[in-house]
């Protein structure tokens, strides 16, 4: 214990990368087998937290991507289409119980990748995304029951495309449905993180998974671009920011392509007089510093009833002070790595512009490493709603707090955004949530929790935070076309 400051030291407690093996240079996943760019082009990933060369990546090219949409396509039409569904379920079984045997290696290396925290990836990521294919399997031969008619058919292949933020864990949002309901994938990480995808990659050829129905080309915008308008792409899933995903809607407007987008938020958590505060504190550390702030569904924006103002703001930075930040390797780290330069400088750019427009920024005392990218956890108050911290996405840990005085005025201002993706709602009173929940224009929301996820349960937004639901039966529902004539004929028995 450090007696001037009342605060334990931590020695370091870093976790070894022994057992993880990276090589020097990554080709696609086409067809079960890995294969090296046509173009010969290739980018290198990073340590976000020390600004090391990891591996060398292939960037996928059209002729690439023609090559793993064939193969999608192939294996969907002779092996996967033919399968017994519970064929199916066995693979996502096994896929599971092989990832979960190298779940320490999973978690080292997206740490490694992306820069956030051993425990996080360790506790959460990996455990969730896991968890996700364990689901998914147990649907694999019940999707007579997932409420779209008699053997709802699945589209063909998938063309899928994830960000950085939670590498393997969008990965198996995408897979795990996309495969218990039938079609074969052609996916694409994101460019400064596709090292977790490519382990995922030899857990296909370790479960035997037949060739082509996983295909895991890397690249970066513009191979993902090139993916969704192949022709022989049937249903596109994206998960990323509001700008690609506004831009890919329109690109598609015209083909009828299904289409599901996981996009940015602006979530309020608002905390009433009532609430717990220490249990409310927590709460909002939570929902904005997990994962760097590097969530869709953050609590970005808090807003404190007036009256618990100043007890509440001194609670928070009393906690914020006990916030760990440095080497995302070490078991005692809180807060890692911003993912990459650009990332680090969109915080900057819109943290000024909080300063300039007016608002006050705290911060608590903590030395950054030197080399790497890094940003404090950061509170601004005197925010208003006409701010841009208040309005745009900041994706980093940074908080912008507002105040209320009555519940109304609360989700008038929590609905005041563009997006609509999550929530959060701190009161002891049960009916006050219930009543706030209604109100509020928000896909997830949250009550005396925060950031709690279960692949169970659908998960999506409203407005510019997306169409469709990714979880769930409602997950499960936009990887299958409902059939009509079952749909609509409720008498006819259930042979299978
Ligand atoms: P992004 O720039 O939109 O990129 C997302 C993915 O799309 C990446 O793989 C990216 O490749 C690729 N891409 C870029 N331009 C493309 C294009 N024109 N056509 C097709 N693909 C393209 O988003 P990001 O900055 O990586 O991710 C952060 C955003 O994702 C945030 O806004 C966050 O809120 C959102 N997000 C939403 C959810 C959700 O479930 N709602 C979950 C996680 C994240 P490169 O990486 O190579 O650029
Ligand atoms: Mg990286």
């Amino acid at each position: 214990m450090n007696k001037e400051s009342n605060e334990f030291q931590y020695s370091p407690a870093l976790e070894s990368t022994s057992i993880v093996k990276i090589a020097e240079r990554y080709g696609h996943f086409i067809n079960g087998k890995f294969t090296s760019s046509r173009s010969g082009k290739t980018f290198a990933t990073i340590n976000p937290a020390t600004e090391e060369i990891l591996a060398k990546v292939a960037v996928g090219s059209k002729v690439d991507i023609d090559l793993a949409v064939k193969a999608a396509s192939g294996a969907y039409k002779k092996v996967w289409s033919k399968l017994p569904a519970k064929e199916r379920g066995k693979y996502l079984y096994r896929i599971a119980r092989l990832m979960q045997e190298r779940a320490r290696e999973f978690a080292i290396i997206e740490s490694l990748d992306n820069g956030k925290p051993i425990r996080e990836t360790r506790d959460v990521d990996i455990p969730l995304a896991i968890s996700h294919f364990f689901y998914h399997a147990g649907w694999a031969d019940k999707l007579d029951y997932a409420g779209l008619g008699i053997a709802p058919r699945a589209h063909g292949v998938a063309g899928q495309i994830i960000p950085w933020n939670f590498p393997l864990l969008m990965l198996a949002w995408k897979i795990a449905p996309a495969l218990a309901a039938g079609n074969t994938v052609v996916l694409k990480p994101a460019e400064t993180t596709p090292l977790s995808a490519l382990l995922f990659a030899e857990i296909c050829q370790e479960a035997d998974l037949p060739p082509g129905v996983v295909n895991i080309v890397t690249g970066d915008g513009k191979t993902g671009a090139e993916i969704i308008a192949h022709r022989g792409i049937d249903k596109v899933a994206f998960t990323g920011s509001t700008e690609v995903g506004k831009a890919i809607a329109l690109s598609l407007a015209t083909t009828g392509k299904p289409l599901s987008l996981e996009l940015g938020g602006k979530g309020a958590n608002i905390v009433f007089d009532d609430a717990p505060l220490d249990q409310a504190v927590e709460g909002i550390i939570n929902g904005i510093f997990f994962n760097q702030g590097h969530v869709c569904c953050a609590g970005s924006r808090l807003l404190i009833q007036e009256n618990i103002y100043n007890e509440f703001l001194e609670k928070l930075k009393n906690r914020m002070g006990k916030i760990r930040v440095g080497n995302p390797l070490d078991k005692n780290t809180d807060l890692g790595a911003i993912n990459s330069k650009a990332q680090l400088q969109k915080i900057q750019t819109l943290t000024r512009a909080g300063a300039a427009e007016g608002a006050i920024s705290w911060q608590p005392e903590s030395s950054l490493p030197k080399k790497g990218f890094w940003y404090p956890p950061t509170i601004f108050t005197d925010v208003t709603m006409a701010h841009r911290i208040a309005r745009e996405e900041i994706f980093g840990p940074v908080l912008s707090i507002l105040t209320f005085r009555t519940a109304q005025e609360a989700i008038e201002k929590a609905n005041n955004t563009p997006f609509g993706l999550s929530a959060g709602i701190w009161s002891e009173k049960g009916s006050r949530i219930l009543w706030v929940a209604k109100e509020l224009k928000a896909g997830v929301i949250w009550s005396n929790t925060f950031n709690k996820f279960d692949p169970a349960s659908p998960f999506g937004g409203y407005k510019e935070s997306g169409w469709g639901r990714e979880g769930g039966r409602h997950g499960l529902a936009s990887y299958l076309l409902r059939n009509e004539a079952s749909a609509k004929s409720p008498s006819r028995k259930l042979v299978r």
